[in-house]
């Protein structure tokens, strides 16, 4: 089915077999050292998977390739529309300037024809100074490829609350945003991503342990970024029948079904769909509801929303 996704950082989804061409080395050690071949003892260990496909995005023409590789998996996938997010700092070490690192990534997915934009990470472990530098091109690229930012890194070490003074100059220049919260830290770093007003957030899974924080959710409307495997991963749940997805969908939640980080949790958006098929016996019409909640949740206009619609039910 057509489907849209939400949730999937480009550097945590570069093909090992690019990975292996461009730092020349073998295919079988770029695999695994970018895939993640167990469960990880916490979100720190998984974030160590970044390593290796940062060293290959380092020059234009390798993030043109890889932006452009990611939109052709996409594809295959059976995606109609993508936010693709990834932290503009990591890809300096090459001298490459903050502008040169955005468009050559725009540059590789307008080779592909499928419909999607850019949301640009703040990192949690960054000064105040470089994510002001982050929410600064987001406002120079808005509408150009690039429809919001995003808050990523370590959740536990890093609470959202530090970070209010961003998401308010966010607010007031009109930049949309979403915030990765509830995986790694507990409900309340939901509370208080919504607090900061953002409407849509990255995981949010453990709202499911906190009566406050549904009811927050379900009042202020807000849609929650699920990403299953990657959860897995980060040993949140240590099966996926454990996994709140169904919970939280049964509440009539606004869940959405995405990747996070194809290459580093090993799979694509339509084994996804299959897993949670096969776990939860969600049928058709539920993953059409949550499509239809990701297309009114996307950082894009009412007209855009409305094509992406029609192309979703036809
Ligand atoms: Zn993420």
């Amino acid at each position: 089915m057509k489907k849209i996704e939400l949730h999937v950082h480009l550097d945590g989804s570069v093909r090992p077999k690019t990975i292996s061409e461009l730092l020349n080395i073998d295919l079988k050690e770029a695999f695994n050292l970018s895939c993640l071949d167990h469960q990880a003892n916490s979100l720190k260990e998984y974030l160590t998977k970044f390593a290796i496909p940062l060293k290959a995005m380092q020059t234009k023409e390798n993030l043109k390739r890889i932006a452009k590789e990611l939109a052709q998996d996409l594809l295959k996938d059976d995606v109609i529309y993508a936010e693709i997010r990834f932290a503009p700092h990591k890809h300096l070490e090459n001298n490459l300037s903050l502008d040169e690192v955005i468009t050559s990534v725009l540059e590789g997915l307008r080779e592909v024809p499928l419909k999607t934009n850019l949301i640009l990470c703040m990192m949690r472990e960054y000064s105040f100074t470089k994510n002001l530098e982050v929410l600064k091109l987001a406002k120079k690229y808005l509408n150009k490829g690039v429809v919001a930012i995003d808050l990523a890194g370590n959740e536990a070490l890093y609470p959202v609350l530090n970070y209010q003074k961003l998401f308010t100059i966010a607010k007031k220049e009109n930049i949309p945003y979403t915030i990765h919260a509830g995986e790694a830290d507990g409900p309340e770093s939901v509370i208080n991503a919504i607090n900061l007003k953002a409407k849509r957030i990255g995981h949010g899974i453990r709202a499911i342990e906190s009566k406050e924080a549904l009811k927050l959710i379900k009042e202020q409307n807000i849609t929650l970024e699920v990403c299953p495997k990657s959860n897995l991963d980060t040993n949140i749940y240590n099966t996926l029948s454990k996994h709140p997805l169904l919970n939280l969908y049964q509440k009539n939640i606004h869940t959405t079904i995405n990747t996070d980080n194809r290459t580093v949790s090993n799979i694509t958006l339509n084994e996804t769909y299959q897993t949670l098929k096969d776990t939860f016996n969600f049928t058709t019409d539920d993953f059409l509801q949550m499509n239809k909640w990701a297309i009114e949740a996307a950082f894009i206009s009412p007209k855009e929303k409305q094509e992406l619609l029609q192309l979703l039910l036809k």
